[in-house]
């Protein structure tokens, strides 16, 4: 009955530093957002507390009424934002979600096509160290070298050469819009299944920002956390319900056990949320900021990977400045900016280092950012980048003051009112 100031201090403090850290700083991890006070609430309630393995309605366990009702509501919801047929919310994660396709559809050593780690494609992708990598024959695909894009000829000779099961489009660090309809075409040449991956744009395609991958994908995989806004987890969606009934089986038994109904419940919350009039007003914002904030880092001497971005991430090419990934990561966190090192395509740096940064605006966004504070925050980032130049170190009296700056900025659009 105690509450956790009292019952455990130091987890208590704990979370208020990172709240602190979290309303005093500009987030920038192209992945994070910040939720609402219900979807945050709806995941701290006695949901938590129950054990629903199975589907509503077929459960394993007695008193799951309200556990029903709520992941009813979530995949109604869902459906309705994204016009499929078939849901299932129960993923723990995005990994998760990714884990529960390939347990369905595919055999160990069967082969993969899915886009390589270094050209924006995710650890799940087929990637050496992750379980898609070892169980699978995983064939990578990357971007043209001229255009830094997806060469979908190369894709397509690709999967003719390697005969792959399953193709995988989607990514984490892809800056342009992906032509779905362009992969059905090669999946269908060769017979593979095509398994969208959109956890970084399902907010943009939820309100039409992107191009939708349903038409075209036999199964969607999402997380729910990035541009959708909601709680960490994952989800799977198709239009096929006989696929549906093998992904069923897939995350439970066959991956998972007990759903996480306290995330299940906060999930229905923000895909409510997606549904109202306000999300679309938002994702297009999140689009015209990563625009700005793009602009301003080319005006003051920064490349774009590809030029620029349709969505609401950019990977900046440091290298004209002559700066590392981890070193500007790192710079940055000093002076209150919050972002992560990347690799480029065909960076000549390794993973550790890079020769870029990937910026997001979903966070920053959320807080009430436009354009105008967007232009400002490139302005930041690249004061401190000519700091960095001058002195590899940096410069703390330039990141002092950039803190500074940011903290007022923050002040301007506190979090959680
Ligand atoms: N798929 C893509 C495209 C991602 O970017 C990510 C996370 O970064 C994932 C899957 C994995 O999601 P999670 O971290 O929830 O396992």
């Amino acid at each position: 009955t105690r509450d956790l100031a009292s019952a455990d201090p130091a987890i208590q403090a704990a979370v208020s530093e990172e709240s602190r850290r979290q309303a005093d700083g500009i987030e920038l991890i192209a992945s994070e957002n910040i939720v609402s006070r219900a979807v945050m609430e709806a995941q701290g309630t006695c949901l938590t507390n129950k054990y629903a393995e199975g589907y509503p309605g077929r459960r394993y366990y007695g008193g799951c009424e309200f556990a029903d009702q709520a992941e009813a509501l979530a995949i109604e919801r869902a459906r309705e934002l994204f016009g499929c047929s078939f849901v299932n919310v129960q993923p723990h994660s995005g990994a998760q979600a990714n884990g529960a396709v390939m347990l369905a559809l595919l055999q160990p050593g069967d082969t993969i096509l899915g886009m390589s780690l270094d050209a924006g494609g995710h650890l799940t992708h087929g990637a050496r160290p992750a379980q898609s990598g070892k169980w699978f024959n995983a064939v990578q695909y990357g971007v043209s070298p001229e255009t830094q894009r997806i060469d979908y000829d190369a894709v397509e000779a690709l999967a003719v050469e390697c005969q792959p099961k399953m193709i995988i489009a989607g990514g984490s660090a892809i800056p342009r819009e992906i032509d779905f309809a362009r992969f059905r075409t090669i999946a269908d040449r060769v017979g593979a299944y095509l398994m969208v991956d959109m956890a970084h744009i399902a907010g943009l395609v939820a309100t039409g920002a992107h191009p939708s991958p349903l038409p075209h994908a036999d199964v969607v995989t999402t997380t729910t956390h990035k541009t959708l806004r909601g709680p960490r987890g994952g989800m799977i969606l198709s239009n096929d319900m006989e696929l549906g009934k093998k992904i069923n089986s897939a995350v439970f038994p066959g991956l998972q056990g007990g759903p996480l109904m306290h995330v299940i419940a906060a999930k229905a919350v923000a895909l409510g949320e997606a549904l109202q009039p306000a999300f679309g007003t938002y994702i297009d914002q999140v689009v015209s900021n990563a625009r700005a904030l793009a602009e301003v880092m080319v005006e003051r001497g920064c490349d774009i990977v590809t030029g620029g971005t349709d969505t609401h991430l950019m990977l900046v090419d440091l290298r004209p400045r002559g700066l590392k990934g981890n070193q500007v990561e790192q710079a940055l966190e000093r002076a209150g900016i919050t972002c992560n090192k990347n690799g480029i395509p065909f960076d000549p740096e390794k993973p550790a280092i890079t020769s870029g940064i990937r910026l997001g605006t979903p966070a920053g966004t959320t807080r009430g950012f436009g354009v105008e504070e967007f232009r400002l925050v490139g302005h930041l980032i690249s004061d401190v980048l000519d700091a960095l130049q001058a002195n590899p170190e940096g410069d703390e009296q330039v990141e002092a003051k950039v803190r500074e700056q940011v903290q007022a900025l923050c002040a301007r659009f506190p979090l959680y009112r």
